[in-house]
This record gives C-alpha cells, sequence and structure tokens, in this order.
C-alpha cells in the first residue's frame, strides 16, 4: 500500500482505539458474573448472536461502556496512544463514533491522550454506523480505520478508501486492505 497523507486519515474509536472486549468481558465477570470468554469467541459484532449471554445483560454492561468508559477502565488498545500521539504532531486527530454520547468519549479521548494532544482534535459522535460518510466528507477525510466491516464496506461505496482494524469479529467478512496493531498503523503514514 503506498503512503497515505496522515491530514486525510480518521478513527473508529471502539475495537480500534478502545479495547472494548476487554472491558466488556471483564465488566461482565466483575459485575454480572459471566464466565471466562475470550475475545475469540466474539466473531459476531452483535454479541448477542455469538456469546451465551442475555441481550438485557450484554445491553447493560455496554451502556456502562458508553455511559461511564472512565470508571469502567476501558483501555486504549496497545500502541494507539503512541501512534496517535505522534500523528497528531503532523495532523489534527480525528474520531468519528458510532456512539451516541459524546461527553464521555470526550473525557476518555482527553484523559488517555492528554490535554495538549486532545485539544486539537475533531470528534464526531452520532450514534449511526452508517452516517459516517457524511462526517468523512465534511472533513475532508478519505481513509477511515475501522473495526465493523460493514462500515467499512459501506465507506468503499461510497468512494472512499477504509481499512479494517483486523478483530476476530471481521474475519471472513470482507475483501479490504486490514492491519492488525497500530504500529501497522502507524506505518500507513510513516
Ligand atoms: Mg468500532
Amino acid at each position: 500500500m503506498p503512503k497515505i497523507d496522515p491530514k486525510l486519515i480518521g478513527f473508529d474509536i471502539d475495537g480500534v482505539v478502545a479495547d472494548t472486549v476487554e472491558a466488556f468481558l471483564r465488566l461482565g465477570r466483575e459485575r454480572y458474573g459471566l464466565g471466562r470468554f475470550t475475545p475469540s469467541q466474539i466473531t459476531d459484532f452483535e454479541v448477542a448472536r455469538c456469546l451465551p449471554v442475555a441481550p438485557e445483560v450484554i445491553d447493560a454492561i455496554f451502556a456502562e461502556l458508553l455511559e461511564n468508559p472512565i470508571d469502567a477502565d476501558l483501555k486504549p488498545m496497545s500502541g494507539a496512544v503512541a501512534a496517535l500521539t505522534a500523528l497528531a504532531q503532523r495532523a489534527p486527530l480525528t474520531f468519528i463514533t458510532a456512539r451516541p454520547l459524546r461527553q464521555p468519549i470526550e473525557d476518555w479521548l482527553r484523559l488517555i491522550l492528554g490535554r495538549e494532544v486532545f485539544a486539537p482534535a475533531r470528534l464526531v459522535a452520532m450514534g449511526d454506523h452508517d452516517r459516517k460518510s457524511d462526517y468523512l466528507s465534511a472533513l475532508g477525510l478519505r481513509y477511515f480505520v475501522d473495526d465493523r466491516a460493514e462500515t467499512c464496506l459501506g465507506l468503499r461505496r461510497q468512494g472512499f478508501s477504509p481499512i479494517v482494524f483486523s478483530q476476530p469479529w471481521n474475519q471472513g467478512r470482507h475483501d479490504l486492505p486490514t492491519v492488525a496493531s497500530w504500529p501497522e498503523i502507524e506505518a500507513l503514514w510513516s
């Protein structure tokens, strides 16, 4: 893949910047008595389709991660903070999430990245997996890293260049370029 212009890339948050599955499984064990599932068992973006857990429990855990990611101790993916900190020297960071609540994830991003790195960043939280292209257009972006295969396939249909962050729930569901780690993302432009 040719090197990309760092001014043209944006990022999804959950499953890309944030290790949402680690937090989901940990909260499930600690607060809801779930068994010891592993991330490799989450083979569908809709968790209720792949884990033997009541949908209400899944919804309750996701609500906690949505409303209070800091208290839930949501962690960044390995290498994400270093790569984003380096990228921020070259271009404003852009995050586009389908989370419908902006403030909690804004506070979380500021905490993990630090005030100075986060201050110039752009954050869109709009509650819809399928409208990310509107914001990519408005912000003048071309590349987008996301872990949801359907989102990435939709972006390609709309003329963007999505990159799938490899996760158990997107395996075999697309034929797009992939990255498996933040060092690999950094190598896209450096
Ligand atoms: Mg995601």
